[in-house]
């Protein structure tokens, strides 16, 4: 009898728990989603003429002289010994 008990015990903590995790698993996301329409709300309320961040990556001058290549996809300037390009991280073969 008092292994019953024990397990009915057992069986309510873990009811407990449970309810508990899940309780605050809906309380984070509906936290997550009130966040996600207060920043919407603060970018709509955003004046228009404020500038939008540019998404082309900064294309640096080629130096004369120096042992550099164009990069095949931004078009900066890459030293020959590097192996990434420094402007959009693309990966080059030697
Ligand atoms: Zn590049």
């Amino acid at each position: 009898m008092s292994s019953l008990l024990l397990l009915f015990c057992v069986g309510v903590f873990v009811c407990v728990v449970l309810y508990n995790l899940i309780r605050n698993a809906i309380n984070n996301s509906k936290l997550a989603w009130e966040l996600e329409e207060i920043k919407e709300l603060l970018k709509a309320m955003q004046p228009a003429q404020a500038p939008a961040p540019s998404t082309e990556p900064l294309v640096q001058p080629i130096v004369e002289g120096v042992d550099t290549y164009p990069c095949p996809v931004c078009g900066s300037a890459v030293p020959n010994h590097s192996k990434h390009c420094p402007s959009c991280g693309l990966e080059l073969a030697d």
